[in-house]
Order: C-alpha cells, then structure tokens, then sequence
C-alpha cells in the first residue's frame, strides 16, 4: 500500500547554494504557517564549523505540508566520514532535491552523497537556484549537471530528471524559465509528482528502523526513523531488535511518539507505513535498532555503522594558565562534555583511563574527532588533545591489522600528481583514476587509516584549497609496512627533576605530545620551528613540573633541564605513535617503526 499523503525526501546541496532559504521558503508557504507568521527561527541554519568546512555534519528533519500531503524533509550530511550518516539517512527518503547555484554549478563536494543517492535508485529533482542572480546561467549549469550524473553512472530514469528554476530568496520557483513568478508550487507539485509516495503494509507487524539519534536533556535518548511497515502506536508493548545484536530483545511499552511538524516535533497517538517519527522513552535506543510489536520481532537489515579507527586523549588543562581561554576546564567538565556527546554520536567512544585527568576518545577519522574539538571550544572548554593515532586490531593467529580507508579525491588537474605522490608515499594504492572532467579529476585510494593523519591540512596547502576528500572506512587488513614520512619531526625530552616528560612533533603538527613516566601525559603547542637551527618555540599550555615555559625555544628548555638520552625500546615504552623514534641528545628523527 502506497502512503499518498507523505513523500520524505533528502535534500542534497553545496554551502551557500541556498538550501535554507529554500527550506524556509517551503515553510512559510506550506499550510503549516498562517498567512504573515514569520518564519523566525532559520530551519536548517548549518553550526559555524559546517560553514567553515563547507560540509553538513548532523541531519536534520523539517516537515512541510502542501495540498493535504506532509513533505518530510532531511538534510543530508556532506561527508562520508560520520560513520553510514549519509546511507542511513537516505534510506529513509523515496527521493532527493539537489540544489545548484545557477552561477557556480554542481560543486564536487556534492558528489559523495549524490553518487549514494544514485546507487540507492532514489529520483532527483534538480533545482536550480538563485537563478535571479545577474551571472545567473542556468542552461549550462544544467549540462554540468547532466554530465555529474553521467559520470555518476544515474541510470536512464534519474536522466531524465526534472529541473526546476527557483530563486529562493525570493520565495519563487518556475520549470520554465518564460514562466511568471509567483511562488513555490511549481516546486512543491514537482515533489509531489516525481518522488514516489512511501510504501509498505499497514496491517503487517509493526516495523521501525532507528536510523538518527536526537537527545533532549528532559526526555533523554530519542530514536528517529521510518515505519516500515504496520503501526506503532503509544501504549502498545514492543521489542526491539537488531541485525547486528542477535541477543537484542528488548521488550518495551511505547509511551511517546513524535512526529515532524515544521521546526517542531509534535505528539501523536500512533503512526503508520511512510511516516518519520522520534520515540523517546527507550533509554538505550540505538541506531540500528528495529522497533517491532511483540508477535514476531524480525530486524530490518541495516548498514553497520562503522567502527572508530583514530583515537586521541582529551586532557585536562591544569597549568597555572588555564581559565584563560575557556570557561569549563575541569575533569569533570570534560567527562560529562564527552559523555553527553554519546548520546547523539554514535561512532564516537569515550573511555576513561587510570588517570582522572584523561579520556580517551576514539572516532571515525581526524575530521570526526576535529569538529568535536573545535565544537567545544567554541562552547567554552579548554583542554589539550593528543596526536591521533589508529586502533590495531589483531587476527586468530596474533598478525597485526589496521583499518583501511576509501578517499574518494576530487582535485584540479594540475595538482593530481601532488596528490598521488604524496598519498603513494603513505602507502595509498591509487584503485581508480577517472578522466578529468570540468578541470577536476577523480582519484580513488586504498589507504591505512594511518596514512590520513595529518595528511587533510597538508592536502589543502597542496591544492590551493581547492580539493575534496571523503573518507570511508573499508575494514581491516595485515598491517601495510612502514610509512617513511619525508618530512623530518623531533623529539624533545625534558628532566624536571622527578620525570622525564618527551614531545614529538613533526614539521605539520603543531600539537604536541609529552609523556612522561607513569603515562602522564602533557601537552604544549608548537609555535615554530628555526629552519636553520632546528630551534623550536614551544607553547607548553599544560604541566605540573615546568613552569616558566609558556615560550620558551627548546634550546632553552633543553638547556635548563637536559634531555634523557633513551634507548629505542625505551622511548617506545612512552610512545605509542607508529613511527619510530631515534633518538639523540637533542633531537631525534622519526623513522620507521619496526613491528613485525
Ligand atoms: P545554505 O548554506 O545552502 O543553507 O545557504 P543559505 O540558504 O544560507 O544561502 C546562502 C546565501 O545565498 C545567503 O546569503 C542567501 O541569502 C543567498 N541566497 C539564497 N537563495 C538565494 C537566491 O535565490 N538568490 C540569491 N541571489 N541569493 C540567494
């Protein structure tokens, strides 16, 4: 049975093609807003980080009505590396409006998600936007985008998508560009034609793929997905399940349902095939999880959601400067900070390790792990992070494996053999090169996740800022040999009387690391480096035992407090990093680890 009064789509769009103004423009026009009500709160407003990354990092839901159908809309995630994001989210749509600026044309940060959208079968609508613009040219940004789809291998129906012409600012769109303006319905009727209502058996057993967690601090864990099939309804006992838990039996009663309306999630008493709710009430509700009344519980199969692979320590700021620059710095600010993000994140874990003062924090990739850093800081937190480092796993037989990457890298022809070069040399095999195509050309590498450490910034210089990189996880292998890093790094060790504390930094990391016996970790910033010299200028922003080092040269510090010379198996005793340290009275050079 076909649900003709919903259609849930994902809308798919670059930074700044106007994907808000849109979804406010659909708002404000739909029946959900009287006449004149303002529109107050931007619906899908992207957090500072995501603008300045020119990604999405959360999916967000807005549901609009039109003519008696309910539009479920979903912001799509731009990045791949957010652990399944972009499937799971898409697997909740039955189509997908791509919105293009009808001056700058289909960005290649769009591709990633468009490319699933296309594999999965989903419709496209195609908006051109902004097209009141004076540098507005709508045709050809049209064949650009046609050619996207080619080169994404869209099958004869998804070519023969439909276009609309809107300017979202506004508040017009039109699917002929002779047509009078007036308002959003040719948009809206084109979503209600072209993408499929939702389908499925209202009187089988009740069916609900979890598939985004939300929290909210009065309800807790708040479980969002689509019924697939049946009701659910509150008050009726249910099980919840799961492909990947075969143990997962969960009996619960349902006591809150939500579904979308607007900005706002609305109770109702049940809900039926196609329609997006939110649950609250099942404390561990995960993604993943299928909701199912209690005859015959059976799990929706469902993408696993991937594995952390990088992992850093979170540590307490307890130098005489901290409180400086944030206003939570406390051990118990950063414990309940990372565990709260728990609740939302599922590709993150938090562990606490023997000493109060640190938290290990695994994630889905540097990226991952950077927005949540960057995210509280800019909250208020002050606290030093480690060096990232990737989770080895072993086999059976004890052999060493560690997690593969895809990038999937999209870069300015000019730069491409920059890019091969250096990702060879961090032993990416280069699986697929496309032809170039509008100046860009495609390269897909299978890379240790290892390899990806601090490549991102390093990518960015080398191709004037104008290349795309998505990650996603590919699974464990035998660990790859050695990486030989041109690039030489440092180590600093310094006596303070009752320990030794060592840094290691290399010339594109900053951050730097000390450890000290008894696993104390400490944590300064790298300022500079003497090219000539080899000097470096070292922020030290967290220890017990040095002080006066806010900004010192290493010389310095060096020479107030001489370095331990350590043997190899010492320094790696204190240093798990997967490069090798040799080390020599004053510096040391990374080299190769030896692991087998
Ligand atoms: P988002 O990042 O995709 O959500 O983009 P926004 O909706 O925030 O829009 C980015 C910028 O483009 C804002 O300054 C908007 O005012 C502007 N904008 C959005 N739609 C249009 C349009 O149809 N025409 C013009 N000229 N500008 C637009």
């Amino acid at each position: 049975t076909k649900r003709e009064d919903v259609r849930n789509i994902a809308i798919i769009a670059h930074v700044d093609h106007g994907k808000t103004t849109l979804v406010d423009e659909l708002l404000k026009q739909s029946g959900v807003f009287r006449e004149n009500q303002a529109v107050e709160e931007r619906v899908m407003d992207s957090n500072d980080i995501e603008r300045e990354r020119g990604i999405t990092i959360l999916s967000k839901n807005t549901a609009v009505y039109y003519k008696g159908t309910k539009i479920n809309i979903i912001d799509t995630p731009g990045h791949a590396d957010f652990g399944g994001e972009v499937e799971r989210v898409l697997k909740m749509v039955n189509g997908v409006v791509l919105v293009v600026d009808a001056f700058e044309g289909a960005m290649p940060q769009t591709k990633f998600v468009l490319r699933k959208a296309l594999e999965l079968s989903l419709p496209v609508i195609v908006c051109i936007n902004k097209i009141d613009r004076p540098e507005a040219r709508p045709d050809e940004v049209i064949d650009e985008v046609l050619e996207l789809f080619m080169d994404l291998d869209a099958s004869d129906e998804q070519l023969d998508c439909p276009f609309v012409y809107a300017s979202a600012k506004a508040g017009v769109a039109v699917l002929d560009l002779t047509d009078e303006e007036r308002d959003m319905q040719p948009l809206f009727e084109t979503i209600l034609d072209y993408i499929p209502a939702p389908e499925g058996d209202p009187d089988a057993d009740t069916q609900v793929l979890i598939s985004t967690i939300d929290y909210n601090e009065y309800v807790g864990r708040i479980g969002i997905g689509k019924v697939d099939n049946g009701t659910i309804k509150v008050g009726m006992d249910a099980v919840v399940v799961n492909e990947h838990e075969p143990d997962r039996q969960e009996k619960v009663r349902i006591s809150k349902l939500y579904e979308f309306d607007g900005l706002n999630k609305v109770d109702v008493k049940e809900a039926s095939i196609g329609s997006i709710v939110a649950i609250s009430g099942i404390a561990d509700i995960s993604i993943g999880d299928t909701i199912c009344s209690p005859e015959n519980p059976s799990a929706i199969p469902f993408q696993k959601i991937s594995e952390p692979t990088i992992a850093m320590q979170f540590i307490v700021n307890d130098s005489p400067f901290a409180g400086l620059e944030g206003k939570y710095v406390t051990s118990r600010h950063l414990r309940d900070r990372l565990f709260r993000e728990l609740n939302t994140d599922v590709s993150l874990r938090v562990e606490e390790s023997e000493s109060t003062d640190s938290f290990k924090v695994s994630g889905r990739g540097e990226l991952h792990l950077s927005v949540l850093i960057e995210n509280m800081r800019r909250e208020g937190y002050e606290f030093a992070v480690s060096k990232a480092e990737v989770l080895y796993k072993q086999d059976e037989n004890g052999k060493l494996l560690e997690p593969m990457e895809i990038a999937y890298i999209d870069v300015p022809d000019e730069f491409t053999g920059t890019v091969i070069e250096k990702l060879s040399q961090r032993k990416g095999e280069l699986q697929n090169m496309g032809t170039s195509n509008g100046g860009y050309t495609r390269l897909e590498f299978l890379i240790p996740a290892r390899g990806l450490i601090g490549y991102r910034g390093e990518f960015l210089t080398d191709t004037k800022g104008n290349g795309i990189m998505n990650t996603a996880f590919e699974g464990y292998a035998p660990y790859k040999g050695d990486i030989q890093y041109r690039k030489s790094g440092s180590l600093i060790a310094f006596e303070t009387g009752e320990s030794v504390t060592y840094g290691l930094f290399g010339a594109q990391e900053r951050g730097i690391l000390f450890i000290g016996p008894g696993e104390k970790v400490y944590s300064g910033m790298v300022i500079g480096q003497n090219a000539k010299t080899d000097d470096i200028e070292v922020n030290i922003c967290k220890t017990k035992h040095l002080t006066n080092t806010r900004s010192s040269s290493a010389d310095e510090a060096l020479r107030l407090t001489p370095p331990k010379v350590l043997s190899l198996e010492e320094a790696l005793d204190f240093i798990d990093t997967d490069e090798l340290l040799e080390v020599t009275p004053k510096s040391l050079r990374i080299r190769k680890k030896i692991l087998d």
